[in-house]
């Protein structure tokens, strides 16, 4: 058998932590890729998995993830991620919050936590009550960081498909650019706002049809099935649902110049972002564009560790660069050739003392 840190997905973590607390029945891995840049910060998912070696896998690789893109936001972070893994009825209780929080506090701030999949804001609350190391807390007051995440995630975006516009169409304006996009969630429905607001012209979906179709109405645009929006004509498809949608099949039904989209893992295997490249797609890296939420929840944290409320015009500043960030990969990718995927692993490589 194969030594587990031995394993491509271990990719040398600093620290993998199994929790089991017999009281609550909390069973959960925390898993701290690198604190090269910081703490190691990353959300917690509360999934149920059908194998332990599912739940370690996608910790880690999650975990991974985070580095990359805690580096390409320019956070003073590392990365790292939390998983509990969930009975089959996704049972929650205070107790198994509380024995989270004791587990996280126990890593000395190390990692820090803060919501994903599965895990809200009265959750993080209450895992508040047992460490300091966590964000995502209820907003103080006007102009202070925090809250909900998806409205910056979905502004980091929006100025990321602008910079990929005037990329690879040579335009200044979105008026007109034809946007489809997928998924009208937190994210998805932000962006089409934004979008709209500059006059682009949005075909939406969500497998919510009633959601999509309501956002389309109020917006202006039209609505699509699920099925068919990768296939819609159109200069940005925009995925902000599910991951690993860009594989051969997602790939070669395309019918766009860009992608530009915050869903997390898009590529379905890493050899997928040369397969968009040759068919001439610009892509902008997933973990670069969608950066605007951890931004929010890493300026919230730092600042209170400071012992001041964090100030929203700095999660501002910080996402503005994304655009900045996304151009400077686009360049290296143009002049060496190497899909822009890989050139952003890469840089985030070297921001982490692993290049
Ligand atoms: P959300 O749950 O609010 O919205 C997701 C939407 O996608 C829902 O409306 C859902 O019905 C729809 N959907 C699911 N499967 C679909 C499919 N096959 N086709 C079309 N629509 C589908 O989630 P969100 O917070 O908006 O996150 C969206 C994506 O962005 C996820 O991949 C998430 O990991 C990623 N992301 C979110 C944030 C954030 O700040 N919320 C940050 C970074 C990345």
């Amino acid at each position: 058998m194969t030594a587990f840190w031995a394993e491509p997905d271990f990719d040398a973590h600093e620290q993998v932590t199994l929790v089991h607390d017999r009281s609550s029945g909390l069973t959960a891995i925390i898993a701290v890729h690198s604190t090269h840049l910081g703490p190691a910060a990353g959300g917690t998912r509360f999934w149920h998995y059908n194998d332990p070696a599912g739940a370690m896998r996608d910790c880690l690789r999650l975990s991974r993830g985070m580095s990359y893109k805690n580096a390409m936001a320019g956070l003073p972070m590392g990365g790292g991620k939390a998983v509990i893994l969930a009975d089959e009825q996704r049972t929650k209780t205070p107790e198994m919050l509380a024995a989270f929080g004791d587990a996280v506090e126990g890593l000395g701030g190390r990692y820090v936590t803060a919501e994903d999949v599965g895990i809200c804001e009265a959750d993080m609350v209450a895992v508040a009550q047992r460490t300091a190391h966590v964000s995502g807390l209820p907003v103080k007051g006007a102009g202070s960081a925090g809250g909900d995440p998806g409205p910056f995630t979905a502004q980091g975006i929006y100025l990321g498909i602008r910079a990929a516009v005037r990329h690879k169409l040579g335009k200044d304006s979105l008026a007109g650019v034809h946007v489809a996009v997928q998924g009208t969630g937190s994210v998805g429905g932000g962006v089409a706002r934004l979008l709209a607001r500059d006059g682009a012209r949005l075909t939406l979906a969500d497998i919510n049809a009633t959601r999509a179709a309501a956002l389309a109405a109020e917006l202006g645009g039209d609505a699509v099935a699920s099925e068919a929006i990768m296939a819609t004509p159109c200069d940005v498809f925009s995925p902000n649902a599910l991951g690993a949608i860009l594989d051969e099949v997602g790939i070669a039904a395309l019918d766009c110049a860009i992608v530009a989209g915050g869903a997390n893992n898009q590529l379905a295997r890493p050899e997928h972002g040369a397969v968009l490249a040759a068919r001439g797609i610009l892509y902008a890296p997933d973990y670069v564009i969608n950066a605007g939420g951890i931004i929010s929840v890493a300026t919230e944290y730092l600042a209170r560790r400071d012992g001041r409320d964090g100030d929203i015009a700095e999660v501002d500043a910080l996402i503005a660069r994304i655009p900045g960030r996304l151009e400077a990969i686009w360049q290296e990718s143009a002049a060496s050739g190497v899909s822009s995927d890989v050139v952003a692993d890469r840089m985030a490589q070297a921001l982490i003392g692993r290049g």
